[in-house]
């Protein structure tokens, strides 16, 4: 099964990548641009073997509370939103800044899941993908937490990287977070938690992954990410 898993990997020609909140802090209070420069090297490093990178990131809410000098992450969802209004341009500015070195240029996209139900509007959002695609450019995509709340509240973005994977018809979809993996039970302050390394069609209990201080995710939220992902083929 491993073995088939990283067959699977080297296969893949058009990845989504999604980054949440709680790798992009670093356990810190703030966007740590050492981590945003460090991915985009890896992506760029994937695009240069001849794949196609889509990224999807979060830490908007992250990098407004920074700015806005907010004491802590804000409880409310209106906060949320304005702290994500304020923060989104500032999270693109540091993608931008980081893919510029290594020549790759990045696209602002916004999605909600509303966007993705409409006929007329996920196949305008495939065509400007698959335009940008084929430009070489890297789209960077978060929710449009101004008019959405649906990942703000449960997801950090976690179900929009499941549905973006297949506006595109990605091969496979990469969630990253600050664990090592899917485990039996949450791993931090319990030793007795084993990671499973690949996951079939068995259920899952991962009810136990709340997410960390910075996101909204957690293991349960990529759990059904990763099922929406598999039963679309990815
Ligand atoms: N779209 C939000 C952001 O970029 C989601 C993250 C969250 O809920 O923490 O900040």
């Amino acid at each position: 099964m491993e073995a088939l898993r990283s067959q699977l990997s080297l296969r893949a020609r058009r990845l989504v990548v999604k980054v949440g909140s709680g790798v992009l802090s670093a356990g810190s209070e703030r966007l740590d641009l050492r981590t945003i420069r460090r991915l985009a090297r890896e992506l760029a490093g994937l695009k240069a073997e001849g794949r196609e990178i889509l990224l999807v990131s979060s830490g908007a809410i992250l990098a407004g509370s920074e700015r806005l000098a907010l004491k802590a992450r804000p409880a409310s969802i209106e906060l949320k939103q304005a702290a994500a209004a304020v923060g989104q341009s500032r999270l693109m500015r540091a993608w931008e800044e980081a893919f510029d070195k290594e020549g790759l240029a990045v696209a602002q996209v916004l999605l909600t899941r509303e966007d993705l139900r409409d006929r007329r509007r996920y196949l305008n959002a495939r065509n400007t993908a698959s335009a940008l695609l084929r430009l070489g450019v890297v789209p960077v995509i978060n929710e449009n937490d101004t008019v959405a709340v649906e990942e703000i509240r449960f997801g950090d973005n976690d179900v929009l990287s499941a549905l973006a994977a297949s506006l595109v018809g990605a091969d496979l979809l990469v969630l990253l977070t600050d664990q090592d993996g899917l485990y039996d039970r949450d791993p931090r302050g319990d030793d007795r938690a084993r990671l499973i390394p690949v996951v079939g069609s068995e259920k899952v209990q991962a009810s136990t992954g709340r997410a960390g201080p910075r996101g909204t995710g957690g293991m349960e939220s990529k759990v059904s990410a990763a099922r929406m992902a598999s039963s679309a083929g990815i």
